[in-house]
């Protein structure tokens, strides 16, 4: 699973409409290339790791380091590579 970086920021301006960041009204903001999510602690303090998480993308303010995470998944700009690898096999075994 990668970021597709041009959809992001496509899909950003499309959905904040030019916002400035809450805390100290700059307008630049800068994108991570990473996916991140965090880590689940069950009721004996234990981090839970596997399962389903939420990938999620840091959005820095460029002005104060204010930082969101957008959720990749429902922004729809996440470029599933496991997907494309097996589609792409399928398509070379019909032929
Ligand atoms: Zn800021």
């Amino acid at each position: 699973m990668k970021i597709n970086s041009e959809n992001l920021i496509k899909k950003l301006n499309e959905k904040w409409k030019g916002v400035n960041c809450p805390y100290c009204q700059s307008s630049e903001w800068t994108v991570d290339t990473s996916i991140v999510t965090p880590i689940e602690i069950g009721e004996k303090k234990e981090m839970k790791l596997g399962g389903r998480f939420q990938p999620l993308i840091p959005v820095s303010c460029r002005n104060c380091g204010n930082t969101v995470f957008i959720n990749g998944l429902i922004l729809g700009c996440l470029d599933d590579i496991e997907n494309e690898i097996k589609s792409e096999g399928e398509n070379g075994e019909e032929k």
